[in-house]
């Protein structure tokens, strides 16, 4: 075939490719122009899962008259005139491709009028033909419809899926755009039913972005999350990350705004988890809606044709602050996450929605930040007698050890239940952290160097690594293909059986069993050491020992989970007995 300049029609349907995937996209389009036109209602009607029709109205700015016409051209854009802009932009388009590409594949008309204007204008595109513009009543805002999606790109047409699947995947785009504008009112007609529909943020709503949040995703979201907010230089985060119990099996809630723009940014969703990092249980992912806030001329939103992934400049320097911010934030979590109620008295308890447990409502638990003291099983210190729970201790007094899993204590205004397991782990896991981190493991020589024995490949394994066990505190050697010589060991593990501890730590590691969501060789050694030595159960515990672990726990970051996510004590109030037996009504 000789050599030819491709017909404008067809070089819109390719570029179409781009932007224009499926109905979604289209609304994308459409709400994104609405919202750079500064409208504060924003109404979207959608008929057949958008193949029919999607309609988006909005009380923008509009567009004049004379300019119709060229807002349908490629490379049509009234948001950035020079390369200058382009690094700093701060509208949601910049492109000049969505409303030619639409108009491409689609019957489209786009109806305009200036605030303030006599009358409005209309233009409408349908097999490459332009109709000429065409005088319409003076209503401030635009109207774009767009009809019959892809009715002549077939190969297109069947990519597009079913009505429900196509209205779900618009409906998420419209909550994402919703929780990036708390200001606008937005509403989502499918045929008859409203999906979704927020209210304009009233101006005297001191928190116009939680409002949003709870109308969007429900209050529940907010009521298990905890709240974030930092700075650093350029870039500042706010927003809320939902507590590590309550992370879901998908990744269905994560929200994350640059500058007012919803993304889908690897770098960004990586900080994300690697803030969660040691306190998610295994495969679980965190709910969050964080909002981005960085100087525009130190991003590059033009990375991608859906703008959805991002180019930092600095971009070890965000990430780094957002990993650290979310770190920071769920370090010293001090919820303890509703736990499944199983007795039937706690069930019609829960019944009542008055009378349901306040399981959140905790005594602040003090977080210190000096050296946790070990935990002593054999210290013979008399249990402080039965007099009243001392307030100064927020997890109270141990007074039993239940079915060898759980601690009972009794704290002023209630009592606690521990699983003593998970707690111990937890405890023992920011010890051995907090000295690797300061480089300063206690450590002990062993009198005599214990040898263990182990398969040749396990031993391959632990030497491949061996940085990482020496970093924690062990010296490590092999004496033989099946032995392996220990001369020294963490102090904090020295009293432990270790041939049975080193045996379990590196079957663990060797299959990948380690369950820890923990970043990095080293604490992947630690938290698999941590989980071996902590006190498993039906050890009984004397109460010394359970009081012992509780004030270790008081003292202890992120005590309230252990390293796989999972809650370590819960506490259920005086007031909440009172209620169960209907005392005080
Ligand atoms: P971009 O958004 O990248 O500029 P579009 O093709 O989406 O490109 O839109 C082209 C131009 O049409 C915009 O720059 C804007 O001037 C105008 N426009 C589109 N939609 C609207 C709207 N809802 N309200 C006001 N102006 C609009
Ligand atoms: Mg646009």
């Amino acid at each position: 075939m000789p050599i030819r300049i491709l017909p404008d029609d067809l070089v819109d349907q390719i570029a179409a490719g781009e932007v224009i995937e499926r109905p979604a996209s289209v609304v994308k389009e459409l709400v994104e122009n609405s919202l750079d036109a500064g409208a504060r209602r924003v109404q979207i009607d959608v008929e057949q899962g958008g193949v029919g029709l999607i309609r988006v109205r909005d009380d923008g700015s509009g567009i004049d008259p004379g300019e119709l016409a060229l807002a349908l051209a490629r490379h049509a854009t009234s948001k950035i005139r020079s390369q200058d802009d382009l690094g700093g932009v701060v509208t949601l388009g910049f492109r000049g491709e969505a409303l030619p590409s639409m108009a491409s594949v689609s019957r489209f008309r786009i109806v305009s009028c200036l605030r303030g204007a006599e009358r409005g204008a209309e233009i409408s595109v349908a097999g490459g033909a332009v109709t000429p513009v065409a005088p319409a009543p003076p209503v401030p805002g635009t109207t774009v419809e767009v009809r019959d999606l892809f009715y002549n790109v077939p190969a297109r047409r069947k990519f597009v899926r079913s009505t429900a699947t196509e209205i779900g995947a618009i409906l998420r785009l419209v909550e994402r755009l919703a929780l990036a504008r708390p200001e606008v009112a937005f509403r989502l007609r499918h045929g008859e039913r409203i999906l979704l529909e927020t209210h304009a943020a009233a101006g005297t709503d001191p928190d116009p972005r939680a409002t949003r949040i709870d109308a969007v995703l429900g209050p529940e979201f907010r009521a298990q999350a905890i709240p974030i907010s930092a700075s650093a230089g350029p870039v500042a985060v706010s927003g809320w990350i939902g507590a590590p119990t309550a992370a879901r099996a998908r990744a269905d809630l994560q929200f994350c705004f640059v500058n007012g723009r919803p993304v889908r940014d690897r770098l960004l969703m990586n900080a994300v988890r690697l803030g969660y990092r040691d306190v998610l249980y295994h495969g679980r992912h965190p709910g969050y809606v964080l909002d981005l806030a960085i100087d525009p001329t130190r991003v590059d939103v033009n990375a991608h044709p859906q703008k959805l992934e991002l180019r930092f400049r600095e971009s070890r320097e965000v990430h780094d602050f957002l990993f650290r911010a979310v770190e920071r934030a769920l370090a010293p979590s001090r919820r303890v996450e509703v736990m499944p109620l199983q007795s039937d008295a706690l069930r019609i308890a829960e019944a009542d929605p008055r009378g349901a447990f306040d399981w959140r409502a905790l005594a602040p638990t003090p977080v210190g930040t000096g050296p946790a003291p070990r935990l002593d099983h054999a210290a013979p210190v008399a249990n402080p007698g039965l007099g009243p729970p001392g307030s100064e201790h927020p997890l109270g007094r141990a007074l039993a050890q239940l079915h060898g899993i759980y601690v009972l204590a009794e704290t002023v205004d209630g009592l606690i239940l521990v699983d003593m397991h998970a707690a111990h782990e937890r405890v023992l896991y920011e010890q051995m952290k907090r000295n690797l981190d300061t480089g300063s493991i206690p450590t002990q020589r062993l009198l005599a160097p214990l040898s263990v024995a182990l398969r040749p490949h396990e031993i391959d394994h632990v030497l491949e690594s061996a940085a990482d066990w020496e970093r924690a505190g062990f010296e490590l050697e092999r004496l033989s293909p099946t032995e392996l010589v220990v001369r020294a060991v963490p102090a904090a593990l020295a009293r432990e059986d270790l041939g049975a501890l080193l045996r379990a730590a590196v079957a663990d590691l060797e299959t990948g069993d380690a369950r820890h969501h923990l970043d990095g060789a080293a604490h992947r050694l630690l938290g698999t050491l941590a989980c071996r030595a902590a006190i498993h159960a039906h050890r009984r515990l004397t109460l010394t020992e359970m009081d012992a672990l509780l004030r270790q726990m008081e003292v202890t970051e992120r005590a309230d989970q252990c390293n796989h996510g999972r809650p370590t004590w819960a506490r259920i109030g005086l007031k909440d007995l009172d209620r169960l037996f209907l005392r005080g009504r």
